[in-house]
């Protein structure tokens, strides 16, 4: 393909197509394009039907009239306070264009492509393929537990900080791939929190750079912790002040001891997620601070793998915020 094509008309790539002798590997790679290709309005109907008749965004209203079409979506228009609007207004997708390719894009991103390669299989450039991954992303990772399952084990995994695509570092630039100034975790490390319980639900926060504090424990932790819960961690004091400052029980697993299973207590489900989140994250090739928390919440989408079908993903990120 490419640009020699560009110019011909559709009978004449089919024609020539038909002169080509097909192998199995041509078969599948032409019926995985075909399967990718949806019809133009497919992805409006879809989007129309997660979103019912929206209420006003601005004052939440009911009572709205109808009033045409833009971007092939309904406008509505509300009847208290007169803002227009439609089914994506105030969702990460307001005003992305190309509806058409959402649905393949949203392929491309269960099935973990680079921005290069999304932006092949697709047909748009880098910087739509890169601002689209962070709009649905964001859009369907808003889809996270309310509150855990009693049982808990919480920890938190560290990365170096990276300024990837910004242009003014507040530090001095690192060599390429970097390694930290200083031994241990510091200021040049960002906080991956995560909490997940034994039936498999995810919770993760990034809490910024450096050790995690109680406060962040209690700000992050409280909300999906159940009032019979029972945390789980390692033996750093932070968990020991905010479970006792918020009357949780607690039980650490002392693995500087080399102690990392007592029967039930381990953290070995976290952990495995954070093991499993840093061999995906390698892909990417470093990944900017200021996005880490879109690629956990990516991967927690994946992990639960509720969301499994580019519909799906549609839906929960038109029902951003509802
Ligand atoms: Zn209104």
């Amino acid at each position: 393909m490419g640009t020699a094509m560009q110019g011909l008309a559709f009978d004449d790539i089919l024609a020539a197509l038909a002169t080509v002798p097909l192998h199995t590997d041509d078969l599948v790679r032409l019926r995985d394009w075909m399967a990718s290709i949806n019809h133009p309005g497919e992805c409006l109907a879809l989007i129309e039907q997660a979103a019912g008749t929206p209420p006003c965004p601005r004052c939440q209203c009911l009572r709205v009239h109808r009033c045409g079409h833009a971007s092939g979506l309904q406008r509505y228009r509300c009847c208290r306070c007169g803002r227009s609007y439609n089914a994506l207004t105030g969702t990460p997708l307001a005003r992305l264009r190309l509806k058409e390719k959402w649905l393949p894009y949203l392929q491309c991103v269960l099935e973990s492509h680079s921005v290069r390669k999304a932006a092949l299989a697709v047909g748009v450039d880098r910087t739509t393929s890169f601002r689209w991954r962070h709009r649905f992303v964001r859009g369907a990772m808003h889809e996270r537990p309310r509150q855990l399952s009693p049982m808990v084990e919480a920890d938190e995994t560290y990365l170096l900080e990276s300024q990837k695509g910004s242009r003014q570092l507040d530090r001095p630039a690192r060599r390429r791939g970097g390694t930290a100034q200083r031994r241990g975790i510091s200021r040049e490390h960002d906080c991956l929190l995560v909490a997940r319980d034994r039936g498999g639900q995810t919770a993760d926060f990034h809490t910024g750079r450096g050790p995690v504090t109680a406060t962040q424990l209690e700000a992050c932790l409280r909300p999906v912790l159940a009032t019979d819960a029972l945390l789980i961690s390692d033996s750093a004091a932070a968990y020991k002040v905010f479970a006792r400052r918020c009357g949780i029980t607690h039980e650490a697993v002392n693995l500087k001891a080399g102690i990392r299973t007592r029967g039930a207590i381990h953290l070995q489900n976290v952990n495995g997620w954070h093991s499993r989140f840093k061999t995906w994250l390698l892909r990417f090739r470093g990944v900017a601070s200021r996005y880490l928390v879109n690629y956990s919440g990516w991967q927690r989408v994946l992990g639960d793998r509720r969301l499994n079908t580019p519909p799906l993903l549609l839906r929960a990120a038109v029902q951003f915020g509802k």
